[in-house]
């Protein structure tokens, strides 16, 4: 690193501004926002920078300058837009031993400006130490999204809640007091702008020693299928803001990065037809963990209600009387299409899209093969790249044709991913030939027969005359 990033304390303390133009002006509206005293040197000041003075917001020094009038200031901007200038003038502040600024001359940099997403007083600076400024704007256009427009106040209000907090509530529970003010109902309310509700339901729960904290929460989160940037929004807070975390073989570690340093990680792993962990030990142990008040996160890959198990976790909490709740996922079906670059739906083509696996239960009767694969449909199976010989003779004999598409993908998203397009005559060979391994998905398309040339609406007619 060679420039630390520091916030420093503006309230009170000296800015120079060397300049009158526009760059001047763009340093000004930064300061502006800060409680520095602002001084402008410049023999003359733009319409903006006139105004700013007019308005008593700074200062303008506008005769010769020298060292002095940059000795005891926290940070000078250079901008005079001449680079002789802006050299003089640095060489002066310099004298003065003042941090200085020197726009578009990072050679002659102290300190340099960020870009700045600002939720005061939360506030976010991104550097690159000018390597890549196009990259600090994507990234600050990324966290412009994640942060509520109304965080700051809200930040505002618990920071001066912080001594109340520290009086009644007691120390072991200060954390999910937090947790609980930052993520539940107080935020909520602030969120949609009743900020006088916000308040009070915070004041109330810190009257009663922090009773507002809800206990423990089980999240299902759906982890996608394996891009980390395929994760939701929600998904990451709620890594964030876990206690404890069980994922499985599908998780990409990528993903588990994303979680708090200090939660706890519980490997669970689930091979296809090998259970590392009993469904009944997963379930028992993430009901312990939340009744402990913890937050649970059970990290399923893709989408946690797509073949996920979700459905005995959630019974297991309801029995146990523990809230849970879902966090949806990109699927590995979506992923797929995304990898092969077709839509799994498309207008006049297929209208359904129907989600299987060729891996029932033992014992469970066979699908209906000639119903799931009805004209019209694109037919996506999980765990079904080891049964695709059982799979090619069911569904040639239900009728289908050997040349039926099928799209095979292996780590969809992944770094690793695999496009590999076959057909149902072929399907069993590419997977062999490819050495196609789990995770892969299978797409099969059953197209609409092409329409007729004859439309319907004479028949429509017909029968309308029919009637009259
Ligand atoms: N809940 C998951 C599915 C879990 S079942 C989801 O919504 O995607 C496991 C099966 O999902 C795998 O056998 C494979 O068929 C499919 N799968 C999961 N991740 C995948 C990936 N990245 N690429 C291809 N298939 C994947």
């Amino acid at each position: 690193m060679q420039f630390f990033p520091m916030f420093l304390r503006m309230a009170g303390r000296d800015v120079v501004i060397a300049g009158g133009g526009e760059q001047a002006a763009q340093k000004a509206r930064l300061m502006l926002k800060t409680e520095a005293r602002l001084t402008l040197v410049a023999s003359d000041l733009d319409e903006e920078l006139t105004l700013i003075v007019a308005s008593g917001r700074a200062r303008h020094q506008a005769g010769p300058i020298a060292p002095r009038h940059f000795a005891g200031t926290a940070l000078v901007f250079v901008a005079t837009g001449c680079p002789a200038a802006d050299a003089c003038v640095h060489a002066l502040a310099k004298e003065a031993g003042a941090t200085v600024n020197v726009v578009d001359r990072p050679e002659l940099c102290d300190a340099t400006t960020p870009s700045i997403v600002d939720r005061d007083p939360v506030v976010v600076a991104i550097g690159t130490e000018g390597t890549a400024p196009v990259l600090g704007r994507r990234i600050k256009t990324e966290i412009e999204r994640m942060l509520d427009p109304r965080l700051g106040g809200f930040a505002a209000l618990a920071g001066r809640l912080r001594g109340a907090v520290a009086a009644r509530v007691p120390r072991e529970s200060r954390r999910a007091f937090w947790l609980w003010a930052f993520s539940g109902p107080a935020w909520q309310a602030h969120r949609r702008g009743a900020e006088r509700a916000a308040a009070a339901t915070l004041k109330a729960a810190i009257e009663t020693g922090g009773a507002g904290e809800t206990g423990g929460l089980i999240s299902l989160v759906g982890a996608g299928p394996g891009a980390r940037d395929l994760l939701t929004l929600r998904a990451v807070a709620r890594l964030q803001e876990a206690d404890v975390i069980f994922y499985d073989r599908l998780v990409d570690p990528d993903v588990l990065e994303l979680a708090r340093r200090d939660a706890e990680r519980v490997y669970v792993g689930k091979a296809v037809g090998a259970c590392a962990w009993p469904q009944e030990r997963i379930n028992d142990l993430i009901v312990a963990q939340a009744r402990r008040g913890l937050r649970v996160v059970r990290l399923k890959s893709g989408d946690p209600s797509i073949f996920g198990r979700a459905g005995e976790e959630l019974d297991a909490a309801r029995r146990a009387g523990v809230a849970a709740e879902i966090v949806p996922g990109v699927t590995a079906a979506s992923a797929a299409a995304a990898s092969v670059g077709r839509p799994l739906t498309e207008r006049g083509v297929t209208d359904r899209v129907v989600l299987s696996t060729g891996a029932c239960r033992p014992g469970d009767p066979d699908p209906d093969w000639s119903a799931m694969a009805a004209p019209g449909t694109t037919l996506a199976l999980y765990m079904a790249v080891g049964k695709v010989r059982e799979l090619r003779r069911n569904l040639l004999a239900a009728g289908h044709a050997p040349e039926t598409v099928v799209e095979i993908v292996e780590n969809a998203s992944g770094p690793h991913e695999r496009h590999l397009p076959s057909s149902l005559a072929r399907i069993a060979e590419t997977v062999e030939a490819e050495s196609v391994r789990s995770p892969a998905i299978l797409t099969l398309r059953f197209p609409k027969p092409a329409p007729s040339r004859h439309c319907a609406r004479p028949a429509v007619w017909a029968t309308r005359l029919a009637a009259v």
